[in-house]
């Protein structure tokens, strides 16, 4: 049970659900590239060992996904106030209370919090869009389900505009006054790919339950251009399926 509890702490932890008392330990430093680059994780610290597992994330979405009778998440997200936008060095982090849950298998999932991977984490065919919005959501035992986004250069985002007035240009937080409501993030379709992984960063914990969709929603190349700017190259390389399923829902 206690190996339990410190994997959920560490996933805690890197996911910024606590902001004190989930530190991570000295040497465990990580980054996107270079000697303390992805295929390194597994190595920086003890804690990091899933690195290596067998069902990581993120993963290349192709043509090979089961049709099935399995239905996309029930989302029922509504507006609620921001509590923290958090620069946390490695991506921009929007925390929110209340904003709602969703709902797959007939498990709850609460909102936590969404944050931007440039560029996209999951591939769709092969193909790298701009950037991955990532909606994380808690059940009440711990794992997660997280809902992925793709960003594609095209119209201007309204919402991406209000976030990119919050973002702290260097690390650190701020409690900003305004409201977002998560449905923004939508696309019109619901297509979708399901997949069970892990967490894309360490300690890449493997209890996330994946939905990405297909259809990506757009931003312009200048809003495109201001997270690229601040967090350039901030996505982990895509890992092997190994014998998972992955479902086409809808
Ligand atoms: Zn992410």
């Amino acid at each position: 049970m206690k190996g339990l509890f410190q994997t959920l702490c560490a996933a805690a932890g890197a996911l910024g659900l606590a902001s004190s008392g989930f530190a991570a330990t000295e040497g465990s430093h990580w980054e996107y590239e270079g000697a303390h680059g992805p295929d390194h994780w597994s190595e920086l610290a003890p804690e990091f060992s899933s690195c290596r597992g067998g069902e990581q994330s993120p993963i290349d979405l192709n043509g090979q996904a089961l049709p099935s009778e399995v239905h996309a998440p029930a989302i029922y997200w509504k507006n609620a106030r921001v509590s923290k936008a958090i620069n946390n060095g490695h991506t921009f982090q929007v925390n929110m209370d209340d904003a709602g849950k969703i709902v797959i298998d007939g498990v709850s999932y609460t909102f936590l919090q969404f944050h931007f991977h440039s560029g996209s984490e999951h591939t769709l065919h092969g193909r790298r869009f701009p950037m991955e919005v990532h909606l994380v959501h808690q059940a009440d035992d711990g794992r997660l389900a997280v809902v992925g986004v793709m960003v594609e250069r095209g119209e201007r985002n309204e919402l991406f505009d209000q976030l990119i007035g919050v973002m702290p240009g260097s690390a650190g937080e701020v409690t900003p006054v305004m409201s977002v409501d998560l449905n923004d993030f939508l696309p019109g379709d619901w297509e979708a790919y399901r997949y069970e992984g892990s967490l894309t960063t360490p300690p890449c914990s493997e209890v996330v339950s994946w939905t990405v969709f297909e259809k990506p929603i757009t931003a312009s190349p200048e809003q495109l251009a201001v997270f690229e700017t601040l967090f350039p190259h901030s996505y982990r390389p895509v890992q092997p399926q190994n014998r998972r399923y992955v479902l086409k829902v809808h």
